[in-house]
């Protein structure tokens, strides 16, 4: 059996469009007979009491995981792991440049836009030595592509330039990068939904994988939440997050009600949901949030239900 999962970053409380992917992440599990893991994201954007309160959002709206959590802060040791593995193969150097570096020789004329421009690949072990006396290293991938095809099940091939992206930032850190190929490898995960602003990473983790030994998986990219702006759904819009609804008189229940049915699925339970989940009737835009609609939307309903 394999498994799908939900990878939110612990930064603060999940809104109504990251709940909306982690239905739709459950939904594409279950209806396909995978098991449904949780891990959180915490490399870097980690913020205090985040993690417990987005768990508390997650089972408050019912969605149900199997398995242990996974936490990548505990798994450090096995992405470095995973980088000694590709520097034995020499598929990693060590990398000292400054944004600012990047930035420059990113502008020179044959450079490909936002690609690393490669400055340090190809460094002698003298030059090495003399860098490394001013500033600690990166590590980054030697790819052996200039891009990568994925398959998405929304968005059909999806070719994106690989380049000799951070595997680990200059204090040791995991990259999103890496952590996230190797975790959905070792826990058997041969399904990725989530928001389709990761798109166009996909390619580069797919390449990674590969190399890794892990099965590529089977990718959706599902449209965000955006608001009337087109920008991605935050705080600022106004009342997003399960604490600000119930606020307002919506419990988690309705809030689950108001994500299903805009997915065009009855909103009555998760499971009447599953039973009509079908992905190629997936809306494939945007979800576009006006959150004083949204409640006006639910309150009649949370009213006569008490
Ligand atoms: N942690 C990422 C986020 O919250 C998601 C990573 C993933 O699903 O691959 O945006």
């Amino acid at each position: 059996m394999g498994a799908g999962r939900f990878a939110p970053s612990p930064s603060g409380p999940l809104h109504i469009g990251n709940l909306r992917t982690a239905i739709l992440a459950w939904l594409f599990a279950r209806s396909t007979g995978r098991e449904f893991l949780l891990r959180i994201e915490d490399l870097d954007r980690a913020r205090a009491g985040a993690q417990e309160q987005q768990l508390h959002e997650l089972e408050a709206v019912g969605l149900e995981f199997d398995g242990p959590l996974v936490v990548q802060n505990d798994r450090r040791a096995v992405y470095h792991a995973a980088v000694d593995n590709l520097r034995a193969r020499h598929l990693v150097y060590e990398c000292y440049c400054t944004r600012k570096d990047i930035a420059q020789a990113a502008s020179a004329p044959h450079a490909a836009p936002g690609a690393y421009p490669g400055t340090c690949r190809n460094l002698s072990d003298a030059q090495r030595a003399e860098k490394s006396r001013s500033r600690p290293a990166a590590i980054r991938l030697r790819s052996e592509v200039s891009e990568f095809t994925i398959q998405d099940e929304l968005s059909g091939e999806v070719t994106a330039p690989v380049d000799d992206f951070v595997l680990l930032r200059n204090d040791g850190t995991p990259a999103y990068n890496l952590a996230v190929v190797v975790d959905d490898g070792e826990y058997g995960i041969d399904q990725v939904v989530r928001g389709d602003d990761l798109l166009s990473s996909a390619p580069r983790q797919a390449y990674l994988a590969q190399l890794l030994g892990y099965e590529i998986p089977h990718y959706a990219h599902v449209p965000m939440a955006l608001n009337a702006q087109g920008q991605r759904l935050a705080k600022r819009d106004g009342a997003v997050t399960l604490e600000d609804l119930s606020e307002k008189g919506i419990d988690p229940r309705f809030v689950r009600f108001g994500l299903l049915e805009s997915l065009s699925l009855p909103g009555a339970s998760l499971e009447a949901a599953l039973a009509a989940f079908d992905p190629a009737r997936l809306p494939r835009e945007p979800w576009i949030v006006e959150p004083d609609e949204f409640v006006h939307q639910l309150m009649p309903r949370a009213s006569h239900n008490g």
